[in-house]
């Protein structure tokens, strides 16, 4: 095949390239396929990784004497804060250990923002006229959902391979104090597979804010979840924004969901040793204590901090031929012809396929057509919005490989139909 750019061929060389791409969807509709590359869930060998969890504790008691079984110790077992303290790059003081979802811990954090202020806050955030977080797009959705759900604003700030566009936020939170926050995924993120910088983690730490009490949720939900050999380190964001003068600015969150068990794991939530009283004070009104039995079961599983880093190779043997095959497919079917470009994660769960301006929604609907299920076109974005209708996340670890395989190879056949209806309606 020619791999001459379509936006340099002549009419009649598209018009032959527009029968093949239609000949192939229509071969591809008539396999009547179910396949599905939605979200980000491990799949089920990677579960299995865990099965040893099943028949933890060996028991009762945690390394300190507590009886796991009973109320209490809102702030989790000392030996796991201990374990991902040193995996985080912070004191067990600064860690709560909770239940299994981190992002349960971020909408409550939100709500007690919401409800009663931070730290460092002069009112509650309800009582502000506005409230407005920047995001980096693409990001992931669940957080723009949970803002939207507040009713609090967005504006979008691009997101490049080493974090948002730093020079942006900047000027953003320096003149609008109804600023009063950012998600960031700062390793591997959701979708686009970027690692934020040690510089721009540290501008980030250290920039001016009109709002006193600007928060960075800083979701490090794929911390060590490397594809390669080579581990990206991510930035020690606790220990930057304390030595600026901004202790309570982050809020980190991570979970072991895509670690041991994605229903059955344990969140974690780091800050300032102020930040956790803060969180627990709240968590209280409403709680008595976490599953302590689950963290105990996860604190012999893992054994220490390095049992989680081995741990982690497991999956990536696991997961790793997958995101190869995506690459290959993309590059073999799509490469050289101007039609798409697409991250090369080393880690996480995805992969951001970016295909001509204003057909990403019609690449999805092919797709759903051909029974590919793929995340909406727009999702990456506040209000289901991509204003350039051209980012597709793909997610790859769920499915076996040869369905990957498939689903990519159809996917790669919707990308060129549309790209080629869109490039003719031009012409
Ligand atoms: N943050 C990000 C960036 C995610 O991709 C996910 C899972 N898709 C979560 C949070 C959810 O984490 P948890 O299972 O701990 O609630």
């Amino acid at each position: 095949a020619t791999t001459t750019p379509l936006a340099q061929r002549s009419a009649e060389e598209l018009e032959a390239f527009a029968q093949e791409q239609q000949q192939a969807y229509a071969a591809l509709k008539a396999r009547g396929l179910s396949l599905d590359l939605t979200r980000g869930k491990p799949a089920a060998a990677q579960l299995d990784l865990a099965d040893d969890l099943l028949s933890l504790p060996k028991g009762v008691k945690d390394a300190a004497g507590v009886d796991t079984r009973n109320y209490g110790g809102l702030e989790g077992i000392r030996e796991l804060r201990e374990m991902f303290a040193e995996l985080l790059w912070v004191e067990p003081e600064q860690v709560v250990a909770g239940g299994n979802s981190s992002l349960v811990m971020m909408r409550d954090v939100l709500v007690d923002l919401w409800l009663h202020g931070g730290v460092d806050s002069e009112r509650p955030w309800s009582q502000e006229e506005k409230v407005t977080f920047i995001c980096p797009v693409p990001g992931y959705d669940r957080h723009f959902t949970l803002l939207d759900w507040f009713g609090i604003e967005m504006v979008t700030v691009p997101m490049h391979d080493d974090g948002p566009d730093v020079e942006a936020v900047a000027q953003l939170v320096a003149s609008d104090p109804t600023i009063k926050g950012m998600w960031l995924v700062p390793t591997y993120a959701n979708p686009s597979g970027s690692v934020v910088s040690q510089e721009i983690a540290a501008r980030l730490a250290s920039m001016p804010t009109a709002a006193p009490d600007f928060k960075i949720f800083w979701d490090n939900a794929y911390a060590f979840h490397h594809l390669t050999e080579e581990e990206a380190k991510s930035a020690d964001i606790l220990t930057l924004a304390a030595a600026s003068g901004h202790p309570h600015r982050p809020i980190m969150f991570a979970s072991t969901s895509k670690i041991t068990l994605a229903g059955a794991g344990v969140a974690f939530l780091a800050g300032s040793v102020e930040t956790v009283k803060w969180y627990t004070g709240h968590l209280g009104k409403g709680a008595i204590g976490p599953d302590k039995v689950n963290q105990l079961r996860h604190s012999q599983f893992f054994g220490s901090p390095q049992g989680v880093r081995d741990h982690m190779v497991k999956h990536r043997e696991i997961i790793a031929p997958k995101f190869a095959e995506v690459e290959r497919i993309l590059t073999e079917r799509l490469g050289g012809l101007g039609v798409a470009t697409w991250t090369r994660p080393t880690g996480g769960y995805f992969v951001s396929l970016d295909v001509l301006d204003g057909t990403a929604s019609r690449v999805v609907a092919l797709a759903k057509d051909a029974g590919i299920a793929l995340t909406p076109a727009g999702a990456s974005f506040p209000h289901g919005d991509d204003p350039r209708d051209r980012t597709i996340r793909l997610a790859p670890t769920f499915p076996p490989l040869d369905q990957v395989s498939e689903a990519m190879e159809a996917v790669a056949t919707c990308v060129l139909l549309a790209a080629v209806e869109q490039v003719r309606g031009q012409a």
